[in-house]
């Protein structure tokens, strides 16, 4: 399997680069905050408890992300790999999220967040909320809160996969097609260098 995290701030462009690499590199898309909202529009009892710390710009708990994470991995057991968005968002979810690799034997290749600084990301975060219908996005108060949070709980999780030397960082702003190309350009070089390490 091969298994990739994207990572970076609220509206850095995970969820749009994401479609593009899962569909390029044939890889099953898990967006924690996709899920989140499914399970909010079907008023599930999960959704109902995650809505309250959604629109607060809070994070969910762990052992409720992790779960949803959990159920994934067993639906798709036969995929080719996966491509992480949104999670994991604590170090409490790293760490589970390696746990449960392992107990597939298999593991994080790469880490590639998205640098952009935070003026940027508001003014997008703004503009998405005109049109996209989520509540945490048309909030100011709410999306700074998420930077808070996001700085706290979230940027450690940098840390993590820097220790394990799986860490890169990419620019944030350009075209979707500039962006897309050096995404594609790191995750070719790494499936490379995987398929020569299984060679030998
Ligand atoms: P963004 O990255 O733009 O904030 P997401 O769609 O990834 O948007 O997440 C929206 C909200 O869903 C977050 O603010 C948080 O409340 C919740 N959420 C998503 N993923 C996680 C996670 N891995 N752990 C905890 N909460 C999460």
């Amino acid at each position: 399997m091969f298994n990739l995290i994207l990572f970076g701030p609220p509206g850095s462009g995970k969820g749009t680069q994401s479609e593009k690499i899962v569909e390029k590199f044939g890889l099953i898309h898990l967006s924690t905050g996709n899920l989140l909202r499914q399970e909010i529009a079907d008023e599930t009892p999960l959704g109902l408890e995650a809505k309250n710390f959604m629109d607060k710009g809070q994070l969910v708990p762990d052992e409720v992300v992790i779960g949803m994470i959990d159920s994934c991995l067993e639906k798709h057991a036969g995929a080719k790999g996966f491509l992480f968005d949104g999670f994991p968002r604590t170090v409490a979810q790293a760490e589970a999220l390696d746990k449960l690799l392992t107990l597939k034997k298999t593991s994080i290749a790469k880490v590639i967040a998205l640098d952009v600084i935070e003026e940027e990301l508001v003014q997008r975060l703004l503009k998405r909320g005109e049109t996209s219908g989520r509540s945490d996005d048309t909030n100011e108060a709410v999306i700074r809160k998420r930077f808070a949070v996001y700085k706290d709980e979230t940027e450690p999780v940098a840390d993590y996969y820097r220790e394990q030397e799986k860490f890169e960082m990419i620019q944030g702003i350009g075209t979707i097609d500039e962006i897309f190309k050096a995404l594609s350009t790191l995750i070719e070089a790494e499936i490379a260098h995987q398929q020569s390490v299984s060679a030998q």
